[in-house]
């Protein structure tokens, strides 16, 4: 069994950026932003925020944190997020999710800008992701597809199974590994919370992708002896062992599931920080395609 270190592979990938950052500034062009608007003060919010920015600062983007209330209106926040589209200097926004329940995240996500949308979540990008068309690729999705690759897993032909039909997640990973393209070419299967002998399918999975957001789900007995896969879950657990007083934990039961698997990735280190590189990549593109 190996792991699929996400950790290391984003530490390689974020040298890869700043070098081109470097290059850009040298050239004389203009230094990525990426913006990011927060509502409300959700720890685990907090903190993948506070990822985003570090990571920012590391690769050489200049980045903005916009704070809002749990009560600001939706008005309000679409005022803002048309003011930052507007804005010539900030390549890139994301609205960190959840938000409260009295705004629409359908209004909120088709507020931004397509061109700045870098965690491609609007329409305009997923409809384009679907037809093969350049696009802001949401960011976990193309954070997978970058960890297969660069670790040479052959997906052309594979029989891949996905747990969780999310419009963040689920979907768009499963037309990813179903598209027509050196990453893609897999024959896919979704699974949802409605799938009937769930066991059965998931056995046959080459490629296991979990997106259930159910700490522990995946059990050995769901796995294909040799099988990859891809645990994309993040629960925050209680831990007296650690300094925080919590730890994470993923979809998959890793302890009982890794000695059968070809390749996985742990939680944390494995999906979570490909995912910011996305990201990153992602707000670098729209600095070039200015
Ligand atoms: P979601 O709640 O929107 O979707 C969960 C999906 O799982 C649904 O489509 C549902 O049909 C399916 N499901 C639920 N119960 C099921 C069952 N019993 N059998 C089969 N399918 C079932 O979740 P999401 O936004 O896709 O997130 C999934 C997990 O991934 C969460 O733990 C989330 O925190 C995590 N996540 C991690 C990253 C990252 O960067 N690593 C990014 C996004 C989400």
């Amino acid at each position: 069994m190996k792991i699929l270190d996400g950790k290391e592979t984003s530490k390689q990938i974020k040298l890869e950026i700043a070098e081109e950052v470097k290059q850009i500034i040298r050239q004389g062009g203009k230094r990525p932003h990426l913006a990011a608007i927060l509502v409300g003060n959700d720890g685990a919010s907090e903190t993948y925020v506070s990822h985003k920015v570090k990571s920012c600062d590391q690769v050489g983007f200049e980045s903005s944190l916009i704070r809002f209330d749990n009560s600001v209106s939706e008005d309000e926040l679409i005022k803002k997020i048309k003011e930052v589209n507007d804005n010539q200097d900030i390549d890139g926004l994301i609205i960190q999710l959840p938000i409260p329940e009295h705004i629409s995240e359908e209004k909120i996500i088709e507020s931004v800008a397509p061109k700045k949308d870098v965690d491609g979540f609007h329409p305009i990008n997923i409809g384009r992701m679907t037809l093969g068309l350049p696009a802001f690729v949401s960011a976990t999705p193309q954070g997978i597809i970058e960890l297969l690759d660069r670790y040479n897993i052959e997906t052309s032909g594979k029989h891949c199974v996905v747990i969780g039909r999310s419009n963040i997640v689920g979907k768009p990973i499963s037309i990813l590994m179903s598209q027509k393209s050196k990453t893609g070419n897999a024959t896919v299967t979704i699974c949802h919370s409605r799938t009937k002998n769930l066991r059965k399918i998931t056995k046959q999975a080459d490629i296991l992708i979990a997106a259930i957001g159910k700490q522990g789900f995946v059990t050995a007995d769901m796995v294909k002896e040799g099988a990859v896969v891809i645990d994309v879950g993040i629960h925050r657990v209680k831990s007296n062992k650690t300094k925080t007083g919590w730890k994470l934990k993923g979809d998959v039961l890793f302890e009982e599931v890794a000695p059968k698997c070809s390749y996985i990735t742990p939680v944390p280190g494995g999906v979570g920080p490909m995912t910011i590189v996305s990201l990153l990549k992602n707000t670098l593109l729209a600095t070039k395609q200015k």
